[in-house]
């Protein structure tokens, strides 16, 4: 089995890149490319358009088609100190745990996959599927990184089968989650003193109305949850986050913006729920603005749309989960991943990996060497598969 302490130090230096989303990603993906090329697995990347970021596909076995993917996001949330106890983008051992910013989100996953790398790359003649590596950019704002991996794929002209996503799930399968459309609004109305309001439009009076209107819909969506669904809670979400805005309590505030965003359940259609705000600020809010100040201005700004993932427990990616290692049944996450899109992509996905999801994104995140070892295992036992009849 892979040793544990080359995947410990394979992770020490994974954590040491400080790949925090929207940042340019090269040297990682430098490292990354240089340990596969010294093992001779050649790979491929895809530059993001600003030609900072990037993806990262590698295949071991066959030049056919279809195949298995192993894929991690190569980016990590950001790490503000409060609650670090030491740097976090140096890996820490305390007995048990090996901390630092991603090792369970999902760094330690990625350690695990490149440890076993030799391996693949020793039993590549046997493999009667390719195997792949998929590592993506910047999951942790919106699935950038997957949301242009299917021109990355039709370039290579490879079509994987089955992914399996290594999100922290103490290994245990998870088969669906929610959309989520990120947004940020911005308000422009008029300043002035407080004490003359004429024809000044206070964005902070308009924000606060918007604002409303969200929690009304937010209120609506869960008087109405999906019958048996297996999410938790079983309808949709909206959630106004953060707002800034206004300068003192004398001024007339001419701007403010606010953070908001929509998680819809797979029966529900987050677009068409946030065409109906719009159609409201269109014909009733705007125009009331604008009306006071016609230089007023709403905006709307959408960051990001990840797919949900439709939950399909009997599909070929839980099958080879039951087969490997547990036949626990598959839950639904609360938090999205890549996999919308993979699932999209036409692969069958699975969200299944080493870690707590409970340290995702806190400080002194942690994942334990236990844990490390019950992902080498597995990764062992699905190297022995791929080179069987049954992989073919
Ligand atoms: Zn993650």
């Amino acid at each position: 089995m892979t040793n544990l302490a080359e995947t410990r130090k394979i992770l020490g230096d994974l954590i040491a890149f400080p790949t925090i989303s929207g940042r340019p990603n090269g040297d990682i993906i430098d490292y990354v490319r240089t340990y596969l090329a010294s093992i001779g697995t050649e790979t491929h990347i895809d530059p993001h358009a600003d030609g900072e970021r990037f993806n990262l596909f590698a295949t071991f076995g066959p030049e056919s088609d279809g195949g298995i993917v192993l894929s991690s996001h190569l980016d990590v949330v950001p790490a503000e100190v409060e609650g670090w106890l030491g740097d976090p983008f140096v890996l820490r051992e305390d007995g048990s745990r090996l901390i630092g910013r991603g090792t369970v989100d999902m760094k330690g996953f990625l350690a695990c996959i490149l440890a076993m790398a030799p391996r693949f790359k020793a039993i590549e003649a046997d493999l009667r599927t390719p195997l792949h590596f998929a590592l993506t950019f910047d999951e942790e704002v919106g699935c950038y990184g997957a949301a242009q991996f299917r021109g990355f794929l039709d370039r290579l002209g490879i079509h994987p089968q089955i992914a399996i996503i290594g999100e922290p799930t103490e290994m245990k399968p998870y088969v669906g989650h929610k959309a989520i459309i990120e947004l940020t609004t911005e308000i422009r109305g008029s300043s002035g003193h407080a004490a003359d309001p004429r024809d000044k439009a206070n964005a902070l009076y308009f924000a606060s109305r918007f604002i409303s209107r969200i929690e009304e819909m937010a209120r609506e969506c869960a008087r109405r949850p999906q019958r048996n669904s297996a999410f938790d809670p079983p309808f949709t979400t909206l959630n106004v986050g953060q707002i800034t805005g206004g300068e003192g309590r004398n001024i007339i505030p001419d701007f403010c913006r606010f953070l908001w965003e929509i998680r819809p359940i797979p029966t529900d259609n987050g677009r068409s729920l946030l065409q109906d705000i719009q159609h409201w600020i269109d014909e009733t809010l705007l125009p009331e603005m604008q009306a006071v100040d016609p230089e007023s201005a709403i905006e709307t700004i959408e960051l990001a749309d990840c797919p949900g993932m439709e939950a399909r427990p009997n599909s070929s990616a839980m099958q080879l989960i039951g087969r490997l290692w547990t036949n626990a049944a598959p839950g639904v996450l609360s938090f999205s991943t890549d996999g919308g899109y993979f699932q999209q992509y036409g692969m069958e996905t699975v969200v299944f990996g080493p870690g707590q999801m409970t340290q995702m994104h806190q400080p002194e995140e942690y994942i334990l060497t236990s844990e490390i070892e019950e992902c080498l295992e597995f990764l062992t036992r699905f190297s022995d598969y791929m080179t069987t009849d049954a992989a073919s």
